[in-house]
């Protein structure tokens, strides 16, 4: 029996009422588990509607408070990390260790909003002309609003909300239709920690939904994880209707593997960040550049047994390291970039199509991937192909290798393997990418700093998180006082620098 979602608006559970419905799957066995309702415009506006009737009184709420009920939250999310980590996998498919470490990468952005107090000090200057004092203070934008994917259910809007209605904001968050029910577990639990009814709720759609949040005159801010094609999309019309917009998009992340690298932690940090999550990771490498022939005949050699021994399974078995895709629809996506692959000449060294699981003949899954000598024209390597699918580019040098790196469309995240300082600083230097790792397979910054890419990765001027975060979601506000026991100076009529008074 398949269950109906819900809603959550103004502190409660709301039915669907628009009549459509989205399908949510098990994506190990195939079959439909849930229906997630498609938000009309009408409801959408009730979401905003909510949001909007409690802007002023939580705005004026002091940071103090606010941090309380985060502090709260925290606890519950520690008490309810299995929780939802299980329902994480049972509708994303991903395994269940992998899922927990999600909630826990969203946990700790939730204690570094915990910090709100002292996050919004503002600058004060005594003196900045006789008896005249200049301070600053940062103030929420008002109705903020949450597009999140599917890949992170649960630490993409953690990326989001803790930080906006820790700022004073209140949120409506719009999560992905593939696997909505973390968004909805998350917004019961802040309602347990305390926060007021309305202050965070939750509309479940699609496009209907997230055009109504983008062109609504109370919403002031919006935050998008998704695709670029969907985030190009969402920065244009969030910004022509006059909204401040942060898009975070897609990418193809390179690994540079340099002669001198530490083979062995290099073949370990590749496996896991190419096939961990089934390779449905923004942060996923994809694209692997090594340098110097002999460098990547190895790494194809070694990596090659150790993708054919990846354990491929459902959420529900401890022992898989790799779960299905999450839909059937980008299943046959990622099953028609290996045809282009294969057709364009790419060598298709491991072959994970065809993979059977006995009990879950109708699951999603597709084994590990790996092609070799992939070139720059080719689509595989163009194009974000979101699945356990790995591209070896042969590069003759180092520099061969950083032209790569910089050409590329993305530059959401890149690493390089070497022992060699040198080139590791150079690198970090010179490319142009928002995370780079030096080591690092999967260089996410830690929650007290910013995520977010360059180029076509993100569209608008902040990242996510950190100090970042809070500036998205307050605006500054500077103030220059004089008081009547200061200087009299008489009228003045033209511009004065503060050292001439
Ligand atoms: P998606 O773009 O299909 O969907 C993202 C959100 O946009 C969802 O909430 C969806 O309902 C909504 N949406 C989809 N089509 C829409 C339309 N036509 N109009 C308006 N809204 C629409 O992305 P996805 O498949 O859920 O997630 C995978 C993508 O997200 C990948 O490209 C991945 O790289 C990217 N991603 C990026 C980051 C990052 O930080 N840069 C993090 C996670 C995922």
């Amino acid at each position: 029996m398949t269950q109906d979602l819900h809603h959550f608006i103004d502190g409660k559970k709301v039915k669907g009422n628009s009549g459509h419905f989205g399908d949510v799957y098990n994506p190990a066995t195939g079959e439909v588990t849930k229906r997630v309702p498609l938000a009309s415009a009408d409801e959408t506006r009730g979401a905003i509607a909510a949001a909007a009737a409690a802007l002023p009184a939580w705005a004026a709420t002091p940071p103090a408070k606010r941090a309380q009920v985060l502090f709260k939250f925290r606890d519950l999310i520690i008490k309810n990390t299995d929780k939802l980590a299980e329902l994480l996998s049972s509708e994303h498919g991903k395994t269940v260790p992998d899922a927990r470490g999600s909630v826990t990468r969203g946990l700790e952005v939730v204690e570094f909003a915990c910090g709100i107090p002292h996050l919004l000090k503002g600058e004060f200057s005594e003196g900045v002309a006789t008896g005249v004092d200049t301070y600053s203070m940062r103030q929420p934008v008002g109705v903020c609003v949450g597009i999140t994917p599917f890949n992170f259910p649960a630490m993409v809007p953690m990326w989001m909300f803790p930080v906006a209605i820790a700022c004073g904001n209140t949120f409506v968050l719009k999560p992905s239709e593939k696997d909505p029910s973390c968004g909805l577990m998350l917004a019961e639990l802040m309602m347990e920690a305390g926060l007021p009814k309305g202050c965070l709720n939750v509309v479940n759609g699609d496009k209907a939904a997230v055009d109504t949040l983008l062109t609504d005159p109370r919403v002031q801010a919006v935050s998008f994880v998704g695709s670029t094609k969907i985030g190009h999309y969402i920065y244009e019309t969030g910004c022509k209707h006059g909204k401040r917009v942060q898009a975070l998009c897609g990418a193809k992340n390179h690994m540079i593997v340099m002669p001198d690298a530490d083979m062995n932690q290099t073949i370990d940090a590749a496996m896991g960040a190419a096939y961990g999550s089934a390779g449905e990771r923004c942060m996923a490498i994809s694209v692997a550049v090594t340098v110097g022939e002999e460098t990547g005949d190895e790494f194809v050699r070694r990596m090659t047994p150790r993708i054919q021994s990846l354990k491929v399974g459902p959420y529900t078995d401890a022992q898989a390291e790799m779960g299905p895709i999450v839909t059937k629809e980008s299943h046959q996506r990622i099953l028609g970039y290996i045809a282009e692959g294969v057709a364009a000449g790419a060598e298709l060294v491991v072959d994970g199509r065809g993979i059977k699981l006995q009990g879950y003949e109708k699951g999603f899954f597709l084994g590990g991937c790996l092609f070799d000598r992939v070139t720059t024209e080719m689509s595989i390597y163009k194009e974000e192909i979101f699945g356990p699918v790995l591209n070896v580019v042969r590069a003759k040098d180092y520099e061969h290798a950083v032209k790569m790196v910089n050409e590329h469309e993305y530059g959401n995240g890149t690493a390089i393997f070497t022992r060699d300082g040198d080139a590791a600083r150079d690198f970090a230097s010179r490319a142009r990418i928002g995370m780079v790792g030096v080591n690092v397979p999967i260089p996410v910054p830690v929650a007290y700093h910013s995520f977010g890419g360059w180029k076509r990765s993100l569209f608008g001027d902040h990242f996510m998180h950190g100090m970042e975060g809070v500036r998205f979601y307050t605006r500054l506000k500077t103030i220059t006082a004089r008081w009547p026991s200061g200087i009299r100076t008489g009228a003045q009529f033209h511009f004065r620098s503060g050292a001439e008074h």
